[in-house]
């Protein structure tokens, strides 16, 4: 028995099939391989551009990954076309106001592209991160302090890169040394981490009470960073030491008179308050 698409009359072959009673390209013509909204509704961060996602959180993505993202969604609950196989998303291309998605399917040995397209509406928003900058809002404190003489050029630096970290909100420079404001907690302790592994510093950490009428307490870290250069002096406990090295990790100190060497990790280095006499 032959058979005929029901639309234009063309007879059922191998390299024809025929889907729901139509042939590829007249099933192409007038229905959908997917069915996909007519429109689609994207937030989007009028500072930084990211997009909100459905679960309602804020990412840098494009808005290209977002929409295909959300059309295999759509895929994966089902709502392709009955009779057709390997449905792929190949491209999303994005024109004004307008998504227009190509698939490839499959049925049997036949391949069948369709491109749909699908309306976009942005509507313009402010994710919470920019929010935040906005507002200045932090919510913690990186005290940047010199922890000898020589280390304040060392803390000016350090500053400055930290000026360009995404979240800094704020960087004051006070006599003593320099405040760095941040948005987020997160931030702050990844902050204070690489300082730790990158320099002689000591982290004391405290939190900022509702002094200010602020909600949520601050974390402060309070950070002494130290330029210490091999000879250095330093009293510990009354014994007076020279330093042989110095890094993010351990002391290795010389006890004067005796030469006794001594390898210290810095964190046991501060519990024992060492004294490092102001050079001249
Ligand atoms: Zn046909
Ligand atoms: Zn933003």
């Amino acid at each position: 028995m032959r058979t005929f698409c029901a639309r234009c009359g063309r007879s059922e072959s191998p390299g024809r099939p025929l889907i729901q009673g139509l042939c590829p390209d007249c099933f192409t013509t007038t229905r959908r391989l997917v069915q996909l909204p007519e429109r689609i509704e994207v937030v989007r961060c009028r500072v930084c551009g990211s997009l909100r996602s459905r679960r309602g959180r804020f990412s840098k993505t494009s808005l290209s990954s977002y929409i295909r993202d959300l059309v295999e969604e759509h895929m994966s609950r089902g709502r392709v076309a009955e009779g057709i196989n390997r449905l792929a998303v190949n491209k999303v291309e994005i024109r004004e106001g307008v998504a227009l998605v190509t698939f490839s399917g499959s049925i049997g040995e036949v391949t069948l592209n369709q491109t749909i397209r699908v309306e976009v509406l942005t509507k313009s928003s402010m994710c919470p991160e920019c929010f935040k900058q906005k507002t200045r809002r932090y919510e913690a404190v990186i005290q940047l302090r010199p922890g000898n003489r020589r280390a304040t050029t060392l803390v000016s630096k350090i500053a400055d890169e930290l000026s360009a970290y995404p979240n800094v909100v704020e960087v004051e420079e006070s006599r003593s040394g320099v405040d760095i404001h941040i948005a987020e907690r997160s931030t702050a302790v990844r902050i204070v981490r690489e300082l730790e592994s990158n320099y002689v510093a000591k982290v004391t950490p405290t939190w900022e009470g509702s002094k200010y009428g602020h909600r949520k307490p601050r974390a402060v870290f309070s950070i002494r960073v130290y330029s210490i250069s091999r000879g250095d002096p330093v009293i510990i406990q009354g014994s007076r030491y020279e330093i042989a090295e110095a890094t993010p990790r351990s002391v290795v100190l010389i006890e004067s008179g005796t030469s006794r060497v001594l390898n210290i990790a810095l964190n046991d280095f501060w519990r024992q308050n060492p004294v490092f006499p102001e050079e001249s």
